[in-house]
């Protein structure tokens, strides 16, 4: 992983003033990098039983489609907004840089279910909450929230506790 980690870019004052952006585009570039995240998120989902990954819009897609697909279990999408067609709940939170809600579809997780949710980064751990919030809401369990980079500083983890918390690349 730390090849992979070199790879992740800084880029200061994106998308405001006073935030260092962890530019992960340069990891999705290099086939070998992108397989070792999706290769280690797939052990770690495995090791905690996950039934269904949820991805968290729109990083959290790139890994998590790929790791349900590779895993064999449901893929479900927490969107921002408007852009689920059916019937929804949502949870609204705090982001780093604004607030934001997500939504999920109200038929998507079975009660009991085992779940990942996949994001890739956690920040001060605001989305990724909302996001158990949902599966909470469902009546599914939380087995994991798993994001490919922590930044531990800004607290996400303690924000989270009793989540499982797991990441790949910490700064
Ligand atoms: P938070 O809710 O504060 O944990 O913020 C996490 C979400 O915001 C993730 O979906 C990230 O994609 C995005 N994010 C927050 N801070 C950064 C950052 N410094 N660099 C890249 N993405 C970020």
């Amino acid at each position: 992983m730390d090849d992979v980690k070199a790879l992740i870019r800084d880029v200061p004052d994106f998308p405001k003033p006073g935030i260092l952006f962890k530019d992960i585009s340069p990891v999705l570039e290099d086939p070998a990098a992108f397989n070792a995240v999706i290769d280690d998120f797939v052990d770690r989902a495995r090791a905690v039983g996950a039934e269904a990954i949820v991805g968290i819009e729109s990083r959290g897609f790139i890994f998590g489609a790929p790791v349900a697909a590779r895993l064999g279990v449901p893929f479900v999408l927490a969107r921002k907004p408007g852009k689920l067609p059916a019937q929804t709940r949502a949870v609204e939170y705090a982001l780093e840089y604004g607030a934001d809600r997500l939504e999920m579809h109200v038929d998507a997780l079975a009660p009991g279910t085992a779940v990942v949710i996949l994001d890739d980064l956690l920040a001060t751990g605001g989305t990724a909450d909302a996001a158990c919030q949902l599966v909470d809401a469902a009546e599914a369990k939380v087995a994991g929230v798993f994001v490919f980079i922590e930044l531990t500083f800004l607290g996400g983890a303690a924000r989270l506790e009793g989540r499982r918390v797991q990441s790949l690349v910490r700064y």
